[in-house]
């Protein structure tokens, strides 16, 4: 099988490439701005890397989606501070780019893996989102972090359109909060723009303060992404057509805990870590006002857990990596990386 992969050096994109090129003898085209995380990749001949750019290497894009048997067009703008800071770069990229994309699977007849996200439930009320049943609720206009969320509604609802007429074979998945090896830089969290649990590892590297938005009381539910991929693998895979035409949560509902339990947990790690045992000192954990922390554009979504029924039943799977060895692997791997970087 080949397969496309724009945005293959994300976080979810190089984890899948590696599992790819280590356990199938499938084709990999991937695309990207950079190939920093790609790791031993880049050197497999089953591995082939454009560095380049989706607005720009538009050429390449059409020419490998006519190649190739399936697409996943990972680009997008995943992180909530960037959806407040610059929701028209949001739009733009994460919308109009991924429409084209999708537009030529369905000229070319091919199958596309559609990355939607757990962000489109929204501030839903049910205990656990289900794919067919829940509700999709957002907050007002002025509130910009909806952007994304509606973003990827929208090219939820257009894929599922061009499926249902027959003319597009379709499966979407939807990643809730992900966490592993490489989920983003410390330049990134030195931004303070990167996803929590990356945010709380580099506060603790740098000595800066850990902020609770508004008390930490929000709930998540953890992902190790090496159970994510497994899930994404057999979607893949798509033995006997199982997953054709299907919205599918990928996550861990046993994995939940509040923000405020995630930075005591993430701080006594780093505290026990061999490298830092002896510290001096420590990142206290404070609290900040969502508004002081992300701007006036944020309103926070209180928890989100996934019915990972649909996964269970198609793909006969299910998560298994528990939330303290998905965090401790998680720190190791940034503190290894990071080190000296202070
Ligand atoms: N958060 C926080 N402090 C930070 C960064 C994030 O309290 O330094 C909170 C944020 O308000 C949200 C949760 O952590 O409730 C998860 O944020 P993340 O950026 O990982 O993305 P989300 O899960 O909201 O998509």
């Amino acid at each position: 099988m080949k397969i496309l992969i724009l945005g293959v050096n994300g976080f979810i994109g190089h984890h899948l490439t590696n599992r790819i090129l280590s356990q199938t003898d499938w084709i990999v085209y991937g695309m990207d701005l950079a190939d920093d995380r790609l790791g031993e990749a880049v050197n497999n001949p089953r591995f082939h890397f454009l560095e380049g750019d989706i607005a720009i290497n538009k050429e390449w894009i059409e020419y490998h989606i006519k190649k190739c048997d399936v697409v996943l067009p990972l680009v997008a703008i995943a992180t909530p501070k960037l959806y407040v800071e610059d929701p028209i770069g949001v739009y733009n990229l994460d919308f109009e780019m991924n429409l084209a994309v999708i537009k030529q699977c369905v000229k070319y007849h091919k199958r596309v893996v559609f990355p939607s996200t757990s962000e489109v439930y929204g501030a839903c009320t049910d205990k656990e989102f289900k794919e067919d049943e829940s509700f999709l609720v957002v907050g007002p206009i002025q509130k910009e972090r909806w952007i994304y969320s509606c973003c990827k509604q929208l090219l939820d609802r257009v894929i599922y359109a061009y499926g249902t007429r027959g003319h597009l074979e379709f499966t979407l998945f939807r990643p809730f909060n992900w966490i592993g090896p490489r989920l983003d830089s410390l330049y990134v969290a030195k931004e303070g723009s990167s996803r929590v649990v990356t945010q709380f590892i580099a506060e603790l590297l740098m000595k800066r303060p850990i902020a609770l938005v508004d008390g930490g009381h929000q709930k998540r539910c953890f992902t190790y992404v090496d159970d994510g991929i497994s899930a994404l693998m057999k979607i893949l895979e798509n033995k006997n057509d199982i997953c054709k035409s299907e919205i599918i949560n990928i996550g861990n509902p046993d994995n939940e805990c509040s923000v405020k339990e995630l930075a005591n947990i993430l701080k006594n790690l780093f505290m026990a870590h061999r490298n830092h045992r002896n510290d001096k000192a420590y990142s206290d954990i404070v609290e900040a006002s969502a508004e002081s922390y992300y701007g006036k554009g944020y309103q926070d979504i209180y928890f989100r857990k996934p019915s990972i029924e649909k996964a269970r039943k198609l793909l006969d799977w299910k998560p298994e990596i528990g939330l303290e060895d998905a965090l401790r692997m998680t720190l190791d791997s940034f503190l290894e990386e990071n080190r000296g970087a202070v």
